[in-house]
C-alpha cells in the first residue's frame, strides 16, 4: 500500500515538494483515507491519490481531477479522471494516463523556478554593481 508519494528535486528540497493531488467532483480537496489494521488497534491513514477510488472497505471518496501540486503553492493543470477507462481495473494503473503527466508539469514547474531564481541572482547582481558605480561617482 503506497501511503503518498512526494516529488524532490536536489536543488529546491521540501519547500517545491511535488505531489499528484486529487480533487472531487465539487471541487474539494479529499481528506486522508483511514484503513483499519486487521492486527492491530491503530490503523493508518492515506493521501496517495490512488486510493480514492469510489470503493468501499474503508469508505473513499471518488477522484473526479488529478493535478501537480507543489509546496509552495502552485497546482498544476486539472486532469479530468476518465472513469470509462479507470474503472474495472486497479486505480494505481490509471498513472500512466493522468498521474505521470503531473510529474512532467510539476518538473516544468520547477524549471520555471530555476529560470525566476536566477533572474532574481542576476538583478541582485545588478543591483550590487549599480550600488558600487553610483558610489564612484558621488564619491
Ligand atoms: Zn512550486
Amino acid at each position: 500500500m503506497e501511503q503518498d508519494e512526494t516529488w524532490q528535486s536536489d536543488e529546491y528540497g521540501i519547500s517545491y515538494e511535488g505531489r499528484v493531488g486529487v480533487l472531487l467532483a465539487d471541487g474539494t480537496t479529499p481528506g486522508p483515507v483511514y484503513f483499519d489494521s486487521a492486527s492491530g488497534p491503530s490503523g493508518w491513514t492515506v493521501r496517495h491519490w490512488s486510493v480514492y477510488d469510489g470503493s468501499g472497505y474503508p469508505d473513499r471518496p471518488k477522484a473526479h481531477v488529478l493535478r501537480a501540486e507543489c509546496a509552495c503553492g502552485w497546482t498544476g493543470d486539472a486532469q479530468t479522471v476518465d472513469w470509462e477507462i479507470a474503472s474495472g481495473r486497479p486505480f494505481h494503473e490509471y498513472r500512466t494516463e493522468k498521474a505521470d503527466q503531473c510529474l512532467e508539469d510539476w518538473d516544468r514547474h520547477l524549471m520555471g523556478v530555476a529560470h525566476i531564481s536566477s533572474s532574481e541572482a542576476l538583478l541582485r547582481l545588478t543591483v550590487s554593481c549599480s550600488d558600487v558605480c553610483d558610489g564612484g561617482v558621488a564619491g
